[in-house]
């Protein structure tokens, strides 16, 4: 019996992903590399930056955000259409090859 491969090509879309945490926030000081508890809003970080500056006299802060997302195919009910073997499969669509260069015209 040989072995057969049925590709389905998917185009995916990216979205704010919902079912988790919403964004995570957590500052840190660019002196000393001390960082606050991350929160799910900026007022705690915020706050440590402040009571930190007090201190410390480090005045310098970064900020990072982690957003989550997640990745879905873009026509939901292409997932759910069985291939030929009632497996449903799907690949993620990949970009089309550059074209050719054109020639450079000569004088
Ligand atoms: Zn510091």
């Amino acid at each position: 019996m040989a072995a057969r491969s049925v590709w389905r090509f998917v185009d995916w879309t990216l979205s704010v992903g919902t079912s988790g945490s919403g964004p995570i926030y957590v500052t840190e000081c660019a002196t000393c590399g001390t960082s606050s508890d991350a929160a799910d809003d900026t007022e705690g970080p915020e706050t440590w930056c402040l009571q930190h500056a007090g201190r410390t006299g480090h005045t310098g802060f970064r900020s990072t955000i982690t957003s989550f997302f997640r990745a879905s195919p873009a026509d939901a009910t292409s997932l759910a259409e069985p291939t030929s073997d009632g497996v449903p499969l799907a690949v993620p669509r990949q970009a089309p090859p550059p074209p050719p260069p054109t020639k450079a015209r000569t004088r």
